[in-house]
């Protein structure tokens, strides 16, 4: 196939690498990364799409995605797939499809779970949004990048599996992080913490995979000083992402509100920038109640 991808960063880079590597001649465009091995560069994003059977995305937000479609819509030929990948607002993936099926295109949302070692690894979760066309379309390139692709539903549904996902994460890391803080403080040894509610009715991902205490269950960020891993103010750009779609479909999440907001002060007001989302647990250890 031939594919144009745009935004070649932590994801999008080794993403591409991994399509190249299957024998798909790849055309990138990023504003600054560097074009990974076997990806020919273009000038432009409108070069990279054009007379590609699928155009990529792997980009920051909604706002640079709204852009970078815009520009690459019209140069795609009928029939073409654009199929983004990053993690953005509901109604921006829905937008952007709108705009590339009234141009003949096929549209998909797309984003991942895995991180930067599944894209390396080519491991990634896709959860995606679109028509049965267009995920059959890309359904081989899905497969080169990722273990499982999920059709979720139509547009928007692969964005709106995403938050969903990542809303339950921010909130059990928090309450995950606040029981152990808890514990500590009644005297109860961490490994005897993590040696039963790993194996009763409180344990999560959060707390079996990714523990969020140093020396305890499998090794995590938690082992490595809290080096990301998944960052704290990634985490909050997804909680944000899902308030806002809470608000924009009035649904009620007060979970999710504190979980942001919590996020939002570690982030903006104390030590969490550049940590793993996990450090919330010293965050809890350090403070007293009121
Ligand atoms: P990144 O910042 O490393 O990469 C984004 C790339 O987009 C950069 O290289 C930047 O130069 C490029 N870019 C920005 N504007 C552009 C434009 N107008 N035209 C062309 N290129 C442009 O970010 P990342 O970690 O690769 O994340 C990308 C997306 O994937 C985000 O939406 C993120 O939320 C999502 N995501 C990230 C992870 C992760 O662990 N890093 C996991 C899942 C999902």
């Amino acid at each position: 196939m031939r594919i144009g991808f745009i935004g070649l960063g932590n994801m999008g880079g080794p993403m591409a690498a991994n399509l190249a590597k299957a024998g798909h001649e790849v055309r990138g465009f990023d504003l600054a990364a560097p074009m990974p091995e076997g990806v020919t560069r273009a000038a432009t994003a409108t070069e990279a799409a054009s007379g590609a059977d699928v155009v990529l995305t792997m980009l920051p937000n909604g706002a640079i995605l709204r852009a970078v479609a815009a520009e690459v819509i019209p140069a795609m030929e009928p029939g073409a797939v654009l199929c983004d990948c990053s993690t953005v607002d509901v109604d921006s993936a829905r937008a952007v499809a709108a705009q590339a099926e009234a141009a003949g295109l096929g549209a998909l949302d797309a984003p991942v779970s895995g991180g930067v070692g599944g894209a390396a690894a080519g491991t990634l979760t896709f959860m995606v949004g679109g028509s049965d066309a267009a995920f059959a379309t890309v359904k081989p390139l899905f497969d080169i990048m990722g273990q499982k692709a999920v059709h979720c539903g139509t547009s928007g549904a692969g964005q709106a599996a995403k938050i969903c996902n990542n809303m339950i994460l921010g909130v059990t890391m928090i309450a995950t992080c606040e029981a152990f803080a808890l514990a500590d403080k009644l005297g109860l040894d961490r490994q005897k913490m993590f040696d039963v509610v790993s194996t009763s009715s409180g344990y999560s991902w959060t707390m079996n995979a990714y523990c969020p205490a140093p020396g305890v269950g499998p090794k995590s960020p938690a082992d490595n000083d809290y080096k990301p891993g998944f960052a704290s103010e990634l985490m909050l750009k997804d909680l944000r992402l899902s308030q806002q779609a809470a608000e924009s479909a009035d649904a009620d999440t007060p979970m999710g509100q504190l979980a942001a907001d919590l996020y939002r002060r570690f982030v903006e007001e104390e030590d969490g920038k550049g940590r793993d989302f996990s450090a919330m647990l010293p965050r809890f250890s350090a403070r007293h109640r009121g």
